[in-house]
């Protein structure tokens, strides 16, 4: 079949020649053809050279590119993906680590793979496709896992009811599409957690915390810690490993269930720990000389570019009240989780809260998302998740 032609209106050739993933469909001169959702197009320059070939999609984001390079992206081309990113995650000593069985398996742009998400939950792997051109080829996906992880695969399940673009004519079920599992317990750096993909946020877990729950780890030891934006737990999990007190706070009830059940899963009923379902701002207003420690990871502020504004608000009000409130010497873990919030604009909400209060701040660490969901290094955008570690004096 021939495939449809895109042609970029001239100069909106520059960031795709930097290996940018994304074509916006203001850049768009002309479609050759009436592609539909998901259909494989062909992008062109305004004098007709080939630059791309990708998923087309009708929105902002008009293509997702897969090859910057003419192929056919075909079951074959998908497939050496895939077993790229596995090899990666291999690299990183994550498929066969006795303590972690938990992982992220394809991060979309971060594995060259835009609109595809995998996690791997103990032999459960969990699809969320953010594209109809990566939904269509759900069970040529599932296929692959199958044969190139072989027996450790016990299922496929597919998480997509929630994130495709424009249903025109697809009404995505999250489903099963090999074997069956219920809920599975998994070991994180040797904790354990209780996943629920069908229930759960995300694909059922904040995988992308790992590294910095063991961080907060090495700065819990006798410290009183507030884990606000708990939902599963996992920051206090960790945290109870030393620490004198542990409250987690969310919003809502399934979430502060589930923290209890992991907080039970690994220390059994200790009266240590605590969970509140109440609402952040609420609860900060009244924390005065309570707490040693406090995490913020609160959910994305800003989905999109046209709120962030109100989102930097956000961020800035958030952590005001608790740098104000925390006990000298406090230290917060405090983080943004928005693609269109950078690192520098998070930053600076932060030291706007922390100009706002007068208290002295140290940044003790910069934190990032952990490499198995890499940055692309042509997609800024990749890298979504920020944090800074802060001491309070
Ligand atoms: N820290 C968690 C992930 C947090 S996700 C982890 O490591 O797994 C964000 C959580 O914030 C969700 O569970 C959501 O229920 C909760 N939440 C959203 N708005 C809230 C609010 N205003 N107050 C308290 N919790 C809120």
């Amino acid at each position: 079949m021939e495939k449809v032609k895109i042609v970029l209106k001239s100069g909106k050739d520059q960031s795709i020649r930097r290996y940018h993933p994304w074509i916006y469909s203001g850049a768009i001169k002309k479609i050759y053809g009436t592609p539909a959702e998901g259909d494989i197009v062909e992008v062109f320059d305004n004098k007709g050279s080939f630059l791309a070939v990708g998923h087309y999609q009708p929105g902002s984001i008009a293509v997702r590119i897969l090859s910057f390079i003419e192929v056919n992206p075909d079951i074959g081309f998908f497939r050496e993906r895939i077993e790229k990113a596995i090899k990666y995650r291999k690299s990183l000593g994550l498929t066969e680590n006795t303590q972690t069985n938990v992982y992220r398996l394809v991060h979309a742009e971060g594995d060259d793979l835009p609109g595809l998400i995998i996690d791997f939950y103990n032999g459960v792997a969990v699809m969320q496709m953010h594209s109809v051109g990566m939904y269509n080829l759900r069970m040529e996906f599932t296929a692959i896992l199958q044969e190139l992880l072989a027996e450790r695969l016990i299922a496929v399940y597919d998480k997509s009811e929630g994130t495709i673009p424009y249903m025109s004519g697809i009404s995505a079920r999250n489903e099963f599409l090999y074997g069956n599992s219920g809920p599975v317990i998994v070991t994180e750096n040797n904790f354990r957690f209780k996943i629920d993909w069908v229930t759960g946020q995300k694909t059922g877990f904040y995988i992308d915390q790992r590294e910095n729950r063991r961080l907060v780890m090495e700065y819990t030891a006798g410290k009183n810690v507030l884990n606000m934006f708990g939902y599963t737990g996992a920051f206090s999990v960790y945290a109870m490993k030393n620490a004198s007190l542990v409250h987690t706070v969310d919003s809502s009830s399934s979430a502060t269930e589930l923290a209890n059940e992991n907080i039970r899963l690994n220390y059994g009923d200790d009266p240590r720990h605590e969970s509140y379902q109440a609402d952040a701002f609420e609860f900060l207003g009244n924390i005065k000389n309570k707490y040693d420690l406090i995490i913020l990871d609160p959910p994305a502020f800003a989905k999109h570019n046209n709120v962030l504004s109100n989102a930097l608000q956000g961020y800035k009000r958030l952590n005001m009240k608790a740098i104000e409130q925390i006990n000298q010497g406090g230290i917060i873990f405090t983080f943004s989780c928005s693609q269109v919030v950078t690192k520098e604009n998070f930053r600076k909400s932060v030291f706007a809260a922390a100009a706002n209060t007068g208290r002295k701040v140290r940044i003790v660490h910069q934190v990032v998302q952990p490499p198995d969901h890499p940055v692309n290094i042509y997609h800024p955008e990749s890298e979504y998740l920020k944090g800074l570690v802060i001491y309070v004096e």
